[in-house]
């Protein structure tokens, strides 16, 4: 579903992305790994086109994200086209940016409602059903600051579900919750991988990637150093490189 084709982005003279080409097969797992720095979370925004690059376009289902062919130039898309484009994928951030004023059931209420996809009432309904499949039923009238880190970032996994989209796009969802909370994230996240929905996910859990990941990337200095399935990558990866960077998280 998603490509990513010769995807190059600068910050001055930090080349962040320096020409990554990628294609993601629908209903899989992508788990992208790297050194701090590298270019991971940059690479996941330009997905959605919350990173404009500089050479290079992604298209999801053949559809250019956030730009429009213009002859031999990419030209941007109006702001609006753009909003609709995002609404089909999911982003969940590392720190859930939920939105401190509305309570569990109407973040999630939110954003289907507003791009006119549901009536507040089936927007209830389906968010009802989506806090009952991330375990949280009984919090749907909290608020955000009532929860936990870990409930919190269900809420926003349940959020992100919320516009039905076909590609969920997670950017270390895990990295800053509490050692004990770690586990039911992922378990959501692990369930999500077993319906068919396209995923791709920026984090440091190794057994997480071993036991879910279809495919693995190891980003480094804004190139795809190596890439394969989870044995091959993690149990014996070919350069010195990511041997480093495995070392030092393991
Ligand atoms: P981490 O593991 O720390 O999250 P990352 O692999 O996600 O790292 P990115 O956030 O993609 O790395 O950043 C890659 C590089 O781009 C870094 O050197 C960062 O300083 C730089 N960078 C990112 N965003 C900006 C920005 N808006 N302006 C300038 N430089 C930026
Ligand atoms: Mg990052």
């Amino acid at each position: 579903v998603v490509e990513i084709v010769n995807a190059h982005k600068a910050y001055g003279a930090n080349q962040v992305l320096d020409g990554i080409d990628l294609a993601i097969a629908k209903g899989t797992v992508t788990v992208i790994l790297g050194p701090s720095g590298s270019g991971k979370s940059t690479l996941l925004r330009a997905i959605n086109h919350l990173e404009r690059l500089d050479v290079g376009y992604v298209a999801v289902h053949g559809e250019p994200i956030g730009v429009k062919r213009h002859g031999q130039r990419l030209k941007e898309l109006p702001e609006r086209a753009i909003l609709k484009q995002r609404a089909k994928i999911g982003f969940v951030f590392q720190n859930f940016n939920l939105f401190p004023h509305l309570t569990v059931l109407e973040n999630i209420t939110e954003a289907p409602v507003a791009h006119r996809l549901k009536s507040v009432s089936e927007a209830r309904r389906s968010a009802e059903n989506l806090l009952a499949r991330v375990g949280l039923a009984d919090k749907a009238e909290a608020y955000p600051r009532q929860l936990s880190g870990g409930q919190q970032q269900r809420v926003a996994i349940a959020r992100a579900l919320a516009l039905e989209p076909e590609l969920i796009l997670f950017d270390e969802p895990t990295s800053a919750l509490d050692p004990e909370l770690v586990g039911e994230v992922l378990s959501v996240i692990k369930d999500l991988a077993s319906t068919g929905t396209t995923l791709v996910v920026v984090t440091h859990e190794i057994g997480f990637a071993r036991e879910v990941a279809d495919r693995v990337i190891f980003l480094d200095r804004g190139k795809i150093v190596e890439q394969g399935t989870p044995a091959g990558v993690l149990d014996n990866p070919s350069t010195p490189r990511c041997r480093d960077f495995l070392d030092k998280v393991l």
